[in-house]
This record gives structure tokens, sequence and C-alpha cells, in this order.
């Protein structure tokens, strides 16, 4: 298994509509294995393809989003050409990050739960509901296969400040890396 390059904002893949998946075949096991093994080095509890600069409509939900008391190996949810059925009229802000904005936490709203149905890893069709925490990472992740990521969803103040501080931890990382380079 391989850690991947996870994009930070604003890779241009990031913008981008992902196409559907068509075969489910070894190869696209081998990507979700991939994809498990780095949203589990940046502790995420969700990832889409697009993150990591495949086109694909392919996302992970890690167990936790949707039950606390998950057991600690409870296997990821892939959710694979995902088709959201019904959102609640309810809606709730709450802080969200995102792991191409590392470290930056705004508050964003969206329904209180979800529907969607999508395909798994062998291609069954299945669907699933999030609550909260769950349908708000449900969500988050959908967006990022149309292209969408979450300073879209704010007001013009919350954007500009949220991008300002990610600008200043981007600089920050690519400082460390030097540093870390001149010493070795
Ligand atoms: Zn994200």
């Amino acid at each position: 298994m391989t850690v991947l390059t996870v994009l930070p904002y604003p890779n241009p893949f990031l913008r981008r509509k992902a196409a559907p998946v068509e075969s489910f075949d070894q190869g696209l096991k081998k990507i979700i294995l991939d994809m498990e093994e780095t949203m589990a080095d940046r502790d995420g509890i969700g990832m889409a393809a697009t993150q990591v600069g495949l086109d694909m409509r392919l996302l992970l939900l890690a167990p936790v989003a949707f039950d606390r008391d998950c057991a600690a190996d409870a296997p990821n949810i892939v959710v694979i050409n995902p088709e959201i059925v019904w959102q609640s009229e309810e809606r709730n802000s709450s802080e969200e990050g995102c792991l191409s904005f590392p470290s930056v936490y705004i508050m964003v709203e969206r329904p209180d739960a979800v529907r969607i149905r999508a395909q798994d890893a062998t291609g069954a069709f299945f669907e699933i509901e999030g609550e909260q925490l769950g349908a708000r990472a449900i969500l988050h992740e959908i967006d990022h296969l149309n292209g969408v990521v979450m300073v879209d969803l704010v007001s013009h103040l919350q954007r500009s400040r949220a991008l300002k501080k990610h600008q200043r931890n981007q600089k920050e990382l690519v400082r460390a890396h030097q540093k870390k380079k001149r010493r070795e």
C-alpha cells in the first residue's frame, strides 16, 4: 500500500468534476487500499479521489463519522458513483476541516441528514444515511467530486480569512520542509 500525496488547495484538480467509475476490477481495489492508507496517515474521516489526483467518482468515509463508538478496526465505507436520494430541510452549522486545507477549520452550514445511493468496491448498489457528522462528511466529500470545496460554501469574509490562514500554513510547511532538507 502506498501513501498518496494529498493535493492542497488551490490545485486545479480540486476543481474537476470527476468521471464515473465504470470498471470494478483489481486496479480499483488497489486504488482504494492506497486511499485508505493515505486517509489513515492524515487522520481524515473522509477523502475523495480527486484530492489525490484521481479523476474518479470515489470517496471514503471513516466509520467513526457514523458511530463514535465503533470498533477501532471497523472498515471504511467505500462510496462509488454516489447520488443524493434525500436530504433534510433542517440544517445546522458546525466546524469543518479538509485534508486539502490542513489545520484550517471553518463553520459550514449543511443539512442535518442525508441519504445517498452508491456502489461499493464490487459494483453492488447500497444506500446509506448520515446524520450530523455523517451527513456533513458525505456531503463534503460528494462536493469534492463536483469540484466544490468548503470555502465555496461560506461568506466572502469567512472565505478570505480561511484562505489567508491556509496560505500562511502552506508557506510554513514549505519553510519547514526546506529547513529539514538543509539539515539532511
Ligand atoms: Zn475536503
